[in-house]
């Protein structure tokens, strides 16, 4: 068991926290009255409480913890790098030994098409520097007027003024006058959105439809770039229909659209290959990626930049305007590295396609015979469970709770109380748990989310 480091006890932690501390997305009011619950430490797949609690983390923290915790070897990498060079920055002429080495080995793990990369230290920063990309990648080919670039509704993005405007939140737009200029939204491809007496086949034509009917909408000719998720993360785990993604691919060659794909989530092994774009069927112009890149031991996100841009960028493009000073950071860059080499010795991708994936599947799927569960999803180490009122023959037929959340609400209280960690998007719980997580600590987790799911009943 762990306690509260440097003699402090969980309630003075707590005082302070709510004195001084405001988090990310949360009503503190609410909190000041719960407290904060301190997380103190992390072994594999297992976190601890100031007051010794031992929890299962079925998010994998913010679904980034990919290698597991306690992961030594990474804080090594990180300590040896910071003893010899902690930081410089690579604006002016100069670069540094992990920043290179990590450009390359993203290059060799990634699509074939993708020989670039861009730093950044989050996955807003990524979509930020996304918009000025191909907007600058349109005015060097001559197209200036090619501004616009198309998401979904219910899409995240990211936080930031660009990453908030991309994404399809209603609640981030209404707090903060977005979306900015030039970016317009679609449908996402979930059953809340049609698809009532169509297979699953029509649905996934249709849903990519309206990526067409908004590029005519628009103007063909003043559209950038469409972006997704390949796999809808914090929107509730929205897996698309199989024909989604290659008839998005399609309408984009058609209008010569760049493919963007947000692989904040689904980059680094989530759904049992190394990007999201190799499942679903697609061929991105620039991936996004961040989170599981160094499993979050260390702040760092990027742009992989495919041929037709980086070609662009290079040949023609003299100075482009942008970027962070903690681009390319020499010890963020080192974590990456360690990260990636467990990634690829351990066959922690692998194993999400061959093995755990499909078993986390299969446990999913028997949860639907629980009196609460109107269905259940997966992809690889990614799920989601529909609480309802009444179950239905299909999705669509399934009553949903009157006052949406509240159920989910309850839910993940007994969960967090009762040792194992789900994030609740409405009525839907959703897990993304390390991919380090054994079978048998899906077992685990799938058991102590079945006795959560009666404490709800
Ligand atoms: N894109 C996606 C798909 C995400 O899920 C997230 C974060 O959850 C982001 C972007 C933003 O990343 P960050 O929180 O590192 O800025």
């Amino acid at each position: 068991a762990a306690a509260a480091p440097e003699g402090l006890s969980t309630c003075a932690l707590q005082q302070l926290d709510s004195a001084h501390y405001l988090h990310p997305f949360t009503d503190h009011a609410a909190l000041r009255e719960r407290g904060a619950r301190v997380i103190v430490r992390g072994d594999g797949v297992y976190l601890w409480d100031s007051e010794g609690n031992k929890i299962i983390d079925g998010m994998a923290g913010l679904w980034c913890v990919n290698a597991g915790y306690g992961r030594t070897s990474i804080a090594d990498a990180v300590h040896a790098q910071m003893s010899t060079l902690p930081f410089y920055n690579s604006f002016f002429n100069t670069t540094n030994v992990p920043a290179v080495q990590l450009a390359a080995l993203l290059a060799a793990v990634s699509p074939p098409q993708f020989q670039h990369v861009f730093y950044t230290s989050s996955g807003s920063e990524a979509n930020d520097t996304i918009v000025r990309m191909v907007r600058r990648y349109w005015q060097l080919a001559g197209r200036p007027e090619r501004e616009v670039i198309i998401s979904r509704r219910n899409a995240y993005h990211g936080s930031t003024m660009a990453g908030a405007s991309l994404g399809g939140m209603a609640g981030m737009h209404a707090q903060g006058s977005l979306p900015i200029p030039g970016i317009v939204h679609i449908g996402q491809p979930h059953y809340a959105e049609g698809g009532r007496g169509m297979s699953e086949a029509e649905f996934g034509l249709e849903a990519a439809g309206w990526l067409e009917a908004k590029i005519l909408e628009v103007g063909p000719d003043k559209v950038a770039a469409f972006i997704g998720e390949p796999v809808q993360g914090a929107g509730g785990v929205i897996i698309p229909p199989s024909t989604y993604w290659p008839e998005i691919q399609r309408i984009c060659d058609k209008y010569d659209i760049l493919l963007v794909s947000d692989e904040v989530i689904c980059g680094f092994g989530r759904l049992g290959t190394w990007f999201g774009c190799e499942l679903m069927g697609f061929r991105p112009d620039l991936i996004a990626f961040a989170k599981g890149v160094t499993s979050g031991y260390v702040p760092l996100g990027g742009v992989l930049v495919g041929g037709r841009v980086a070609h662009t960028l290079i040949d023609k493009g003299g100075d482009f305007n942008h970027g962070f000073t903690y681009s390319g950071h020499p010890s963020a860059c080192a974590a990456a590295l360690e990260n990636i080499r467990i990634l690829q010795t351990e066959l922690l991708v692998e194993r999400v396609a061959l093995e755990t994936g499909p078993h986390l599947k299969a446990c999913f799927a028997a949860l639907v015979a629980h009196p609460l569960v109107g269905h259940a999803e997966t992809c690889g180490l990614a799920g989601g469970l529909n609480l309802v009122r009444r179950k239905g023959a299909s999705v669509h037929d399934c009553e949903a709770f009157a006052s949406t959340h509240a159920v989910g609400m309850l839910c993940r209280k007994h969960m967090f109380d009762n040792g194992v960690i789900m994030r609740a998007v409405g009525d839907r719980m959703i897990v993304a748990p390390p991919l380090s997580m054994t079978v048998a600590q899906i077992d685990e987790m799938v058991e102590r989310i079945g006795y959560c799911l009666d404490l709800t009943l």
